[in-house]
C-alpha cells in the first residue's frame, strides 16, 4: 500500500510506477519524475536527498531525459523500481519524500526519451485482412510474407511529438476521384491506434536478438497514434512502402509503463500457423491483455483488444535485428494499428467507416468519415495488474489543425 493519496483507486497505482520527463512553470528545466496518483516524484530530488556522490544510476536519473537510464539495463531498472517502491510505500519515508511531489496538473510533459530509430509494424491479422479486402477487392486479403514475418516499415523518428501536440494537417500528392494528380491538403486524414515498444537496453551490431532475450532490452510501453494521410499513402505506397503519408507526425504517451508493471497482463498469444522459422519461435508465447480505447471529440469509437496480435513484441524485436542491424537506446518499434475481429473493434478510420464509405456518428450529432480540423483525437488502454488493480497506460491525444501552405 502506498500512502500516497489515491493510490490505491488509481490507474496510476503502486504497481504501475510510469516514467515520465517534466517540468513546471517555475521551474523549467526538464527532469524525470514517475507517476503515483495524481502526483509525479522528482527524481532529481530524491537522487539529490540520498548519499551517492555520484554512480550511474543517480546521474543516469539526474538527466533530462530517460535515455541513460534506459541504456543501465534490467539489473538497474529493477534495482530502481524497488527504491522507488519503497520510498512510496514506506511511512517512515513519507514526511522526506513527500517534498519531491509535484502535483500532475502543474506539470509540462515533455517527450520521455529522445527517440533514435523508429519502425512500425503491420501485426494485427484483422487489421491487415481488413486493409487487403478494402485496397485489394478482388485477391486474397494477406499477401503471401505475412503469415512468414512480421511485416514493418522504418519510419521517422524526428518526428514523434509528445501527447498534446498539435497535428498540422498534412499538404502532398494524390489521385483525385477522376484520376488527376493534384496537390494539396489530405482529404484522408486517418488514425491508426497502436502499442509501441522502447530499446532500452542496445544490442551488438551483427548479433541479432532473440525473442526470450525480449525483456533484457525493452524497456516499457506507451500508446502512439500513428497518423496517417491515407490519399498521399495510396498515390506513393508502391513499390517502396509508406513515406510521406506517415511520416509528418507520429504521437506518443508521455508516461512509458515499464515492462514489469505488465506482469500480470501478459496473456497467450494467437497460435501460429505455418509454423514460424526457428528464429521466430519463442520457447514462451505470450502477448500482454491491453484493452485499448479511441475517442473522437469525446466519443468512444472504437475499444481495439491488443492481446489478439498475431506477432507479438518479441518476435518484432528478433525480426528487427535478425539481419544483424542493432537496437539503440530509445528506439520505438510499435505494433501497427491494432484491430479485433468485429467493426468496433478496429483502430483506424479506414476500417471503422469502410474507407470512408460507412461514416461515423459522433455525439454532437456530426458524421465523420476521415478527420476534420480541430478534431481532437484520444487513445487511452488499461491492463490488468496484480491483486485485481488496474493499470492505465498514458494516454496519447492530439488535435488537428489547418494544413499550413
Ligand atoms: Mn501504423
Amino acid at each position: 500500500m502506498s500512502w500516497v493519496q489515491g493510490a490505491a483507486e488509481s490507474n496510476y497505482g503502486i504497481h504501475h510506477l510510469p516514467y515520465g520527463v517534466f517540468s513546471t512553470k517555475n521551474d523549467p528545466t526538464p527532469r524525470i519524475g514517475v507517476r503515483i496518483a495524481d502526483q509525479i516524484l522528482d527524481l532529481r530530488m530524491i537522487v539529490a536527498a540520498g548519499t551517492c556522490s555520484g554512480c550511474d544510476t543517480c546521474s543516469a536519473l539526474s538527466a533530462t531525459t530517460l535515455n541513460p537510464f534506459m541504456a543501465l539495463g534490467r539489473d538497474a531498472w529493477t534495482q530502481v523500481r524497488g527504491q522507488i517502491t519503497e520510498a512510496l510505500t514506506n511511512n517512515e519515508m513519507r514526511t522526506a519524500v513527500s517534498q519531491g511531489l509535484v502535483p500532475v496538473n502543474e506539470a509540462i510533459m515533455h517527450l520521455p526519451f529522445t527517440p533514435a530509430d523508429y519502425v512500425d509494424f503491420y501485426a494485427s491479422e484483422h487489421h491487415a485482412t481488413n486493409l487487403g479486402r478494402i485496397l485489394r477487392p478482388n485477391s486474397e486479403p494477406l499477401l503471401p510474407n505475412w503469415r512468414h514475418l512480421p511485416v514493418g516499415y522504418h519510419g521517422r523518428a524526428g518526428t514523434i511529438i509528445p501527447s498534446g501536440t498539435d497535428v498540422v494537417r498534412p499538404c502532398g500528392q494524390r489521385k483525385s476521384a477522376d484520376g488527376e494528380i493534384v496537390f494539396g491538403p489530405s482529404v484522408r486524414l486517418d488514425i491508426e491506434a497502436e502499442v509501441g515498444f522502447v530499446v532500452g537496453a542496445p544490442s551488438r551490431l551483427g548479433k541479432p536478438v532473440t525473442p526470450d532475450d525480449f525483456a533484457e532490452h525493452v524497456f516499457g510501453v506507451v500508446l502512439v497514434n500513428d497518423w496517417s494521410a491515407r490519399d498521399i499513402q495510396g498515390w506513393e505506397y508502391q513499390p517502396l512502402g509508406p513515406f510521406l503519408g506517415k511520416s509528418f507526425a507520429t504521437s506518443i504517451g508521455t508516461w512509458v509503463t515499464p515492462l514489469d508493471a505488465l506482469a500480470a497482463a501478459r496473456a497467450e498469444a494467437p497460435e501460429q500457423d505455418p509454423v514460424v522459422l526457428p528464429y521466430l519461435k519463442e520457447s514462451d508465447r505470450f502477448g500482454y491483455e491491453l484493452s485499448l480505447s479511441v475517442s473522437l471529440n469525446g466519443t468512444e469509437v472504437a475499444r481495439p483488444p491488443f492481446a489478439q496480435m498475431y506477432w507479438t513484441p518479441a518476435q518484432q524485436l528478433a525480426h528487427m535485428t535478425v539481419n544483424g542491424a542493432s537496437a539503440r537506446t530509445g528506439d520505438l518499434y510499435a505494433s501497427g494499428t491494432v484491430s479485433g475481429p468485429n467493426r468496433e473493434d478496429c483502430g483506424s478510420l479506414m476500417e471503422l467507416t469502410w474507407a470512408g464509405s460507412q461514416p461515423l456518428a459522433l455525439s454532437d450529432g456530426s458524421t465523420r468519415a476521415f478527420l476534420e480540423d480541430n478534431d481532437t483525437v484520444t487513445i487511452s488502454a488499461t491492463a490488468p495488474g496484480p491483486r485485481g488493480s488496474v493499470i492505465g497506460l498514458g494516454e496519447v491525444t492530439g488535435t488537428v489543425t489547418p494544413a499550413i501552405g
